[in-house]
């Protein structure tokens, strides 16, 4: 068992990182529990081919610009890594892995913290896991009779694996985008989206992108009319590989199938598409299991929050889930102000 701490970060990602920034500057004792073998978070598990949908500069955590890809305006995945990686040193964060939290429990003045290899005690938790661990798969009518490979975004590595292969990418947005752009050109493409494909405007950057998510928080927060936020903008960002594939008329979208057979697809008019393998573009879920002992959530499945804060345990603070959480706090320019927002919650509070 270890000591009483002020906080415990769960989740070494960006989120958990920009926490640790804010609250070594307000002086408070903390660790960060990470499961991940290796710093990077989610980026670290992301295949070979991803962009980042904004430059360099405006992919930043606070304190620290992320320097430029060379010969990439949107960086790589494994720069993100590096990114992270030097981050965590420079600022010489505790974080600690690794580490799998499998519960956090109400004890009293304290919050315990039950871990596969040990236990801590704190004061607040700040909970910042991210989603890429509980990928989300729609039901489908048939989606579990279909023979052929089926794989989520996370399982994705490259189109080295379909090569002349018959694949249906389902998913009109960002990763169904770039999935889709890397398997355009050497297989049997279809590329199922709910509606067309609507991509932002090809010269969009990071920091339009930022600004559109804090107006409509904004916007809400003040009882005001919904600006749609990034959506209103587009769902796709037309990072050079998409653009490249859309403009050689490469990325050709069809509407959604109404259900999957053994041996491909069908949609409502009669026509199919046999496949070799389905690849599901269709997002995430927050992964939050193990805050389940403090029975936040309400009947219907939610954590109610006011901003990052729990309403039912103002102790306990989410960090990086969505817009839910903060204007654009799942992103890597975002969560800096959401989570500096939470750490002075919480030194308050302490
Ligand atoms: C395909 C894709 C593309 C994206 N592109 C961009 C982009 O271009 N720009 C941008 O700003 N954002 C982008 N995002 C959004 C966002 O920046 C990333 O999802 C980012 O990884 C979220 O960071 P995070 O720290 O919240 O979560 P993660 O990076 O997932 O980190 C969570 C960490 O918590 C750990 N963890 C999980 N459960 C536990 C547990 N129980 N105990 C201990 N540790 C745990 C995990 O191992 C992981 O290390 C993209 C997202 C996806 C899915």
């Amino acid at each position: 068992m270890n000591g009483t701490l002020d906080v415990v970060v769960i989740g070494g990602g960006q989120a958990g990182l920009a926490a640790g920034y804010h609250l070594r500057r307000a002086e408070l004792d903390f660790v960060v529990l990470d499961a991940g073998a290796a710093p990077g978070g989610a980026w670290r598990h992301a295949w070979d081919s991803l962009h980042l949908f904004s430059p360099a500069a405006y992919s930043s955590l606070p304190g620290r610009i992320m320097p430029p890809q060379q010969g990439e305006p949107f960086p790589e995945a494994r720069h993100v890594v590096e990114y992270l990686t030097d981050y965590e040193q420079r600022y010489e964060l505790p974080v600690v892995r690794p580490v799998r939290v499998r519960g956090v429990h109400d004890a009293g003045e304290l919050l315990r913290v039950e871990a596969d290899s040990g236990t801590w005690h704190a004061r607040a938790v700040i909970s910042a896991t991210g989603t890429w661990s509980r990928p989300f798969v729609p039901a489908v009518p048939g989606r579990d009779t279909f023979r052929g490979r089926r794989l989520h975004t996370v399982e994705y590595r490259g189109p080295q694996d379909f090569a002349g292969q018959r694949v249906i990418v389902v998913g009109g947005g960002n990763s169904g985008a770039q999935i889709a752009a890397d398997l355009a050109y050497d297989t049997d493409l279809t590329w199922a989206t709910l509606r067309d494909p609507r991509y932002l405007p090809d010269d969009i950057d990071g920091r339009a992108l930022f600004d559109a998510a804090t107006a409509r928080r904004r916007a809400l927060d003040a009882g005001r009319p919904d600006t749609g936020g990034i959506a209103a903008l587009g769902d796709i960002v037309a990072v050079p590989p998409v653009r490249e594939a859309r403009d050689s008329g490469l990325l050709k979208a069809t509407p959604m199938f109404e259900r999957l057979t053994p041996t491909g697809v069908a949609w409502p008019d009669g026509m199919t598409a046999d496949a070799d393998a389905v690849i599901w573009c269709t997002g995430f879920r927050p992964a939050l299991t193990h805050l389940t002992p403090l029975g936040l959530r309400t009947a219907e499945g939610r954590i109610p929050t006011q901003g990052t804060r729990s309403l039912a345990d103002p102790r306990v603070h989410l960090l990086g889930y969505g817009d839910w959480t903060g204007p654009a706090s799942a992103t890597l320019v975002g969560v800096g102000r959401t989570a500096r927002e939470a750490v002075r919650a919480i030194a308050e509070l302490l």
